[in-house]
């Protein structure tokens, strides 16, 4: 069984501009697998199909098996997402924020209260758990969506551009604790448009560029080309 199957995916958005034509992608548990292309190729569009929060036109999406367009709430619980834009609210409190996110879940309060513990203090928060939310420096933030992403312990993770912004002393340390989880067990994918990005952290690439894959390769034959 893959991670996921993608499946000749388009997507056309409300004015007719074709974002997605004809994605397919399939990868394979315990992966560490990145997305690569340049701005505006439909590496959001895609992660946007994979959140719910962007309807597809076509195509077939299926996580673990599951086919999102049958059951999406089960696929979901497969996922952690963690989304390009900061998401949550400014006067939440660090912890409640992990603690609410396993809530949808269906994870009982004290057992979201440990997972929500076990990835603040992994990702460097745990100090912060009784901060709101917009006391947090960017890349704090940016650390605050991994650990909500990851409190209902999905098998698949997914990162849309995770460290756009941050600065290189703190993307070792993100790169550093994504190769951990994945070591681990966790399928990660991640989109980037840094190839550096791409070459230190993943096993496998797709490269998409005007919403089209127009490379697959592992990384070890994609660095034997250039
Ligand atoms: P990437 O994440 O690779 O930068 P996106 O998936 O965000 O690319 O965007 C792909 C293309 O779709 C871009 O040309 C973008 O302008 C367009 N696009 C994205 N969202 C919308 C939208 N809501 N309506 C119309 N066009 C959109
Ligand atoms: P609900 O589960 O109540 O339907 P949504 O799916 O609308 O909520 O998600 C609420 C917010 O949480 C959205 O902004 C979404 O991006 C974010 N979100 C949803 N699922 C996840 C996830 N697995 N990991 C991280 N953030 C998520």
């Amino acid at each position: 069984m893959k991670a996921l199957q993608i499946e000749n995916l388009t997507k056309t958005y409300a004015g007719g501009f074709q974002a997605l034509k004809g994605v397919s992608l399939s990868i394979e548990p315990g992966d560490f697998f990145a997305l690569l292309g340049p701005n505006g190729a439909g590496k959001s569009t895609t992660i946007g199909i994979l959140s719910s929060l962007v309807r597809k036109s076509s195509g077939s999406v299926h996580i673990f098996g599951i086919d999102i367009d049958v059951d999406f709430s089960a696929a979901k619980r497969e996922i952690g997402i963690v989304p390009q834009e900061f998401n949550f609210s400014q006067f939440e409190k660090v912890e409640d924020i992990v603690v609410n996110q396993a809530g949808y879940y269906g994870i009982p309060k004290n057992q979201a209260k440990e997972k929500a513990k076990k990835y603040l203090t992994k990702l460097g928060l745990w100090d912060k758990r009784d901060q709101p939310s917009r006391n947090l420096s960017g890349g704090m933030k940016r650390r605050l969506m991994i650990a909500r992403a990851l409190v209902h312990e999905p098998r698949l993770l997914i990162l849309d551009e995770p460290t756009a912004g941050v600065d290189i002393e703190l993307r070792r340390s993100m790169w550093d604790f994504l190769k951990e989880i994945n070591a681990a067990g966790t399928t990660i994918i991640l989109t980037t448009h840094y190839l550096e990005e791409a070459e230190s952290l993943c096993r496998n690439i797709a490269i998409i560029n005007h919403g089209e894959i127009i490379q697959k390769t592992s990384v070890k034959g994609l660095l034997k080309q250039l």
